[in-house]
């Protein structure tokens, strides 16, 4: 099969299991981001792609030749990490035309071949420079030429932006993935931040304590979460406790419809997931479908959004509202928030144990994930 294919891959650290049974077909060409919380086993996935540890089970292909046990060295796959690891003691040039020493290319080739990645990084200027007077973007696009350096097959970056700051890693994302449609090489970017992985790759494979949970495009997995982690760590989520009815969900008295019934006998223990710009603001009715009533605690704005948290008997529920919406919304009175039907997935109720810790794990607060 074309790509990068990885069946049944497992890793063991003595008692430890980073890695359980992942297969994994990364496209040709595609930018796929490996996004989950710290400890999912994100880096030990990507050090075995690349050859730096080996797995315990299970077997890597590319373009359907095995390449398991094939050297590092040999692999031919360009690596950026989160140190960006640069020697300080040669210039930005000869850091770039590193590899292409090593591996005998000819001075005047690897002058030229240095130059024209410089200049696709844009850091032509900055050729004599030592790799102690650039700025941490500076050294990014460093390291990224260095690792083109190699025409590598398959480009792997193990969080590339967490040396730099906030506005400057929202840049660089963009200029990442400009370069990688350029170039149309096989990339795999480990991260721990959504919108990172929503910015750049054309899948995101979600992981949690070793497991692939869900891979699908950004707005697939945004849109269509299939579990409550993938759900909650993937922008912001209300969580609701009900029991299945009939196919409709009852959280204490209030029935909520779903787009289809709900796929569960009666009496299963389930949890709703609706996002916040999926519920509504609208009249203190108990006895409406997929309505909850409760007083505004808390209204914030956040530019294009206003985000208003109401206490209901089942919980806190946010709903986000453009801010363009002028609806009055004031603090400490009662109100209704309906979620609406086309927008409720619906999943069996993890044991209380593993809601906790799915929620802990995400960050997330209560039964609001934000
Ligand atoms: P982070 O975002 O914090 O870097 P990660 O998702 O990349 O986390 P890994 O570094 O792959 O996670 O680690 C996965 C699990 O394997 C963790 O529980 C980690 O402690 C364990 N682990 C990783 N490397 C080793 C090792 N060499 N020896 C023992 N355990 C290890």
């Amino acid at each position: 099969m074309a790509g990068l294919v990885l069946k049944d891959v497992r890793k063991t650290y003595g008692e430890v299991t980073a890695l359980k049974n992942i297969d994994l077909v990364f496209p040709t060409g595609k930018l796929t981001a490996l996004l989950g919380p710290s400890g999912c086993g994100k880096t030990t996935l990507l050090r075995i792609i690349a050859g730096l540890e080996t797995p315990s089970r299970g077997n890597l292909s590319l373009n359907g030749e095995d390449i398991t046990t094939l050297p590092a060295n040999k692999r031919k796959f360009g690596m950026v990490f989160q140190s960006f690891a640069l020697f300080p003691h040669l210039s930005v040039g000869e850091n770039v035309a590193y590899s292409l020493t090593i591996s005998g290319v000819e001075k005047k080739t690897r002058s030229k071949r240095a130059q024209e990645l410089l200049d696709l990084v844009q850091m032509a200027d900055f050729k004599d420079r030592r790799i102690g007077q650039l700025s941490g973007g500076q050294r990014q696009r460093v390291a990224i030429a260095r690792a083109l350096a190699q025409e590598p097959q398959v480009f792997l970056l193990d969080e590339p932006m967490s040396a730099l700051d906030a506005q400057l890693r929202e840049t660089m994302q963009v200029e990442l993935r400009l370069l990688q449609q350029q170039l149309d090489i096989t990339t795999i970017v480990v991260t721990h931040d959504q919108r990172e992985a929503m910015t750049m790759a054309d899948e995101i494979v979600v992981m949690s304590n070793g497991v692939s949970e869900q891979i699908g495009s950004p707005t697939d997995i945004y849109q269509r979460p299939e579990t409550p982690f993938v759900a909650s760590f993937i922008g912001k989520a209300n969580f609701l406790e009900g029991t299945v009815r009939g196919g409709r969900v009852f959280v204490g008295d209030c029935a909520f419809d779903l787009e289809k019934p709900a796929p569960f006998v009666d009496g299963s223990p389930v949890q709703l997931v609706c996002r916040p710009e999926n519920a509504e603001l609208c009249a203190a009715d108990a006895t409406s479908a997929n309505t909850l009533v409760g007083p505004v605690s808390f209204v914030r704005d956040v530019g294009p959004t206003r985000e208003v948290f109401v206490e209901t008997d089942a919980g806190r529920i946010i709903c986000e509202m453009p801010s363009s919406d002028t609806t009055p919304v004031i603090q400490g009175e009662v109100t209704g928030i309906r979620l609406k039907s086309h927008a409720l997935f619906c999943f069996p109720r993890p044991a209380p144990g593993n809601l906790e810790k799915t929620v802990e794990e995400a960050g997330r607060r209560e039964n609001v994930a934000a």
